[in-house]
């Protein structure tokens, strides 16, 4: 199925499109407080908590010890942000985040590089995607740079909790929702940033290539929707497929729209194919609106384009060259490749799995086996991987994709 890129912009007349644009203006205009690192107030905890040994690390589920909070009034601006000792939130029961949602996140990590110094992988790329999300839910604007200095604050008051061991790392979730106090149905002008953060591990503990369902009943995004955006709203409504396709023994949904692939999970979806004159074609889902910007999808094309005999990928030889192509594909393709043997790799990319190998894909009541790797990745994969670690954790220097915080 095509899909029409053209019905996927936003109505420019919609009225939460306009609210956002005279917020917008307001705060560029310094009628209201912009977010403001200099009136950070830092309060530490008097009772920092045993750190949990990486082994038993489950993804989320233990808090370091403090967080980052900062709130917006319709009639002020943005507060003094405050890093303060991590504990819950007290809302109104009609805040706005309760009910209709206008809900942003970003998923992002610090990394422990070998002189000790946490570091953010490409973090200017969240702090602009977060910006674009809170926009499209009429969530008020703020300085991106005041925001990933924030971050940066927040990592190195809590860095010792970063687990130094390999494939390690903490999990950073900014986060705004909307807190204005009112039933009735209208964009929120009011809102809380907070910042919190996990220590990680390899988020898939099985070392095994996954499983995953092609789930066209129920569908993640669709044109002139949100899936371009991390909204909150994008999630929950994946939990019932994911559970069903958990019952049938695959670990995630292959998220369709009609027959076109989209995402795995909350992962972009690559595949590599043989090509017939022996080079490669690498293909991915175009970024229609259907499909998240992922900052992990953009640096695989990155490095992909990147690789030249001069330059080789890791395991992949100099003399192959990797055709990218953005571009809708189907199952029916997906099932066409793999019966001409021209399907070599599958995986899925995001920050909380790095590449995640696909090795069956549930569709129609059978499946699709794909190729077996002893490493488990196949060579792109498991080149991507490595370069994405060695550069996060500032072996390798690349752009200025590693960002030391300060
Ligand atoms: C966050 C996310 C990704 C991955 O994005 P990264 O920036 O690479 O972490 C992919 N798909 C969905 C649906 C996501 O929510």
């Amino acid at each position: 199925m095509a899909i029409d890129t053209k019905t996927v912009r936003l109505d420019p007349t919609a009225s939460s499109e306009a609210a956002t644009k005279d917020l917008v203006a307001a705060v560029s205009k310094h009628q209201l407080a912009d977010l403001d690192v200099s009136k950070l107030t830092i309060t530490l905890t008097d009772k920092p908590k045993p750190l949990t040994p990486p082994e038993s690390l489950v993804f989320g589920k233990v808090m370091t010890d403090h967080m980052l909070v900062a709130n917006f009034d319709p009639t002020t601006g943005w507060s003094s942000p405050e890093i303060k000792p991590y504990a819950p939130l007290t809302l109104d029961p009609t805040s706005s985040c309760f009910h209709y949602c206008p809900n942003v996140f970003e998923g992002m990590k610090a990394y422990l590089g070998s002189d000790g110094k946490p570091r953010l992988f490409r973090p200017k790329l969240n702090v602009a995607r977060l910006a674009t999300s809170a926009a499209r839910v009429s969530l008020p604007p703020f300085d991106q740079d005041a925001m990933l200095k924030l971050i940066e604050r927040l990592v190195v008051v809590d860095s010792r909790w970063i687990p130094a061991a390999p494939g390690y790392s903490m999990y950073i979730r900014p986060t705004i929702i909307g807190t204005r106090s009112s039933l009735g149905v209208a964009a929120s002008d009011s809102a809380m940033i907070f910042i919190i953060l996990t220590p990680s591990g390899p988020y898939f503990r099985t070392p095994e290539a996954l499983s995953i369902l092609a789930t066209g009943e129920s569908v993640r995004a669709w044109p002139g929707g949100t899936g371009g955006h991390k909204l909150g709203v994008n999630y929950s409504p994946g939990f019932l497929p994911q559970q069903i396709a958990a019952k049938q023994g695959y670990q995630q949904c292959l998220w369709l729209l009609g027959d076109t692939v989209t995402e795995a999970g909350a992962m972009n979806f690559f595949v590599i194919l043989k090509r017939d004159d022996g080079d490669l074609d690498l293909v991915t889902p175009p970024l229609d609106g259907l499909i998240l910007p992922g900052i992990t999808r953009a640096s695989c094309l990155a490095l992909t384009a990147a690789h030249s005999p001069a330059h080789p990928l890791p395991e992949v030889s100099g003399r192959t060259r990797i055709h990218a192509h953005e571009r809708p594909f189907t199952m029916a393709e997906v099932q066409s490749w793999v019966a001409r043997g021209q399907l070599l790799e599958a995986f899925g990319v995001g920050t909380a799995v790095l590449v995640a190998p696909v090795g069956r894909i549930g569709y129609q009541g059978r499946d699709i086996d794909l190729p077996k790797y002893p490493g488990v990745l196949g060579p792109v994969g498991s080149s991507l991987w490595k370069m994405l670690v060695d550069i996060q954790t500032g072996r390798v220097q690349w752009d200025d994709w590693s960002v030391i915080c300060q």
